[in-house]
């Protein structure tokens, strides 16, 4: 579809599938009975910062991106504070100084190395994260970070926690994880709640649970999700996939 210069037609485009999603978060929120709100973050990657403009103009207060370079380029000029910005992607530690010039949020912390290095980053550019601990919920034998979906054993959560409450420039807000592929998404986000929970205990500001994307939304407010992270139901597809 072309876009007119005042970009009507990508407008309505968007708000047609806002809406939609914005109802299924209602529905699933009603039939699981959460009185308490479930924030929306649109994930932009692969779209155009004028599609983070568009979202805005209709009422989309975050929004959230997993590449560094292509967010960096998108974001670094966003006029601030039209947005609230969070990074989702995997992060190399020395990516983390691009990434805390703009980002407001990280969704993506999974090791004691890259706490420091945000940490670092953002006391350099003056500059507070919040933070929230990806967390590998996938039971399947074998798996680890190579599957592709990335995350912190469990069992190593409760120090790398402790270590971004003890990081200066870095506020723990709680823990985010994706299902695995082809796998019950309700068993993994069931699982991260439970972790969620432990992190909770010692650590009472830690409330975010982000969890679910556009094909599993329901399954992750069923199980307690804060955050959602939804791109294609709302974009559309992605151009291409590397
Ligand atoms: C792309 C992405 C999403 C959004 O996925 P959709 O299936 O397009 O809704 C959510 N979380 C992460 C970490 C992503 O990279």
């Amino acid at each position: 579809m072309t876009v007119t210069p005042d970009g009507a037609p990508r407008t309505q485009e968007l708000a047609q599938r806002l809406r939609l999603v914005r109802d299924r978060i209602e529905a699933a929120r009603a039939h699981s009975h959460r009185p308490d709100p479930v924030h929306l973050v649109v994930v932009t990657k692969y779209f155009p910062v004028q599609d983070v403009a568009i979202l805005a103009g209709l009422g989309v207060t975050d929004v959230g991106e997993n590449k560094v370079q292509e967010a960096t380029t998108k974001f670094l000029h966003l006029p601030r504070p039209a947005v609230r910005r969070h990074f989702v992607g995997q992060v190399q530690t020395n990516k983390a100084r691009q990434v805390a010039a703009w980002a407001d949020v990280v969704q993506s912390v999974d090791r004691p190395k890259l706490v420091t290095a945000l940490d670092r980053a953002a006391q350099a550019a003056d500059r507070r994260l919040e933070v929230l601990i990806q967390v590998n919920v996938d039971q399947a034998a074998g798996a680890s970070p190579s599957t592709g979906r990335g995350g912190a054993d469990p069992a190593a959560i409760g120090d790398l926690a402790a270590l971004i409450a003890d990081a200066e420039a870095l506020e723990l807000r709680g823990v985010m994880a994706v299902a695995p592929l082809g796998a019950d998404p309700r068993a993994a986000f069931d699982r991260l709640a439970r972790v969620a929970g432990a992190v909770r205990a010692n650590h009472p500001a830690a409330t975010w649970i982000s969890a679910g994307m556009s094909g599993d939304l329901e399954e992750a407010i069923a199980a307690g999700a804060t955050h959602l992270r939804v791109g294609t139901a709302i974009l559309g597809s992605r151009p291409s996939h590397r």
